[in-house]
């Protein structure tokens, strides 16, 4: 992604899931562990921004390098509620928000 792409104004904000959204995220994402939790790294499935989310919890050390499925069973204990946390524009975005309001949901298992 060049610059130019990084800093161009993406979709306006919006509070707005959808279930593809899980199932595009989970493509390719990568999970690394951090101090206290994990990371998940992809693009967001909405605006297309490139994204972090760090989830702060405990997790196994094999799902700190699990992998990342887009059908999360209820019971799991590796459920993650991901939202867009891309650092490009988004018209309407609340000033202490980020991203472009998209959210969906993931499940880290053991790779
Ligand atoms: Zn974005
Ligand atoms: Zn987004």
């Amino acid at each position: 992604m060049t610059e130019a792409e990084q800093t161009q104004p993406c979709k306006p904000f919006a509070e707005i899931t959808d279930k593809e959204y899980g199932i595009a995220f989970a493509t390719g994402c990568e999970v690394s562990p951090t101090a206290r939790g994990i990371r998940l790294s992809n693009k967001c499935p909405r605006c297309e921004g490139m994204m972090s989310y760090d989830k702060v919890e405990k997790f196994s050390k094999a799902l700190r390098r699990g992998k990342v499925a887009s059908e999360p069973r209820a019971e799991s204990t590796g459920v993650v509620h991901v939202m867009c946390t891309c650092k490009r524009a988004h018209s309407g975005c609340p000033a202490d928000d980020e991203g472009c309001g998209a959210y969906w949901t993931v499940e880290v298992s053991v790779e």
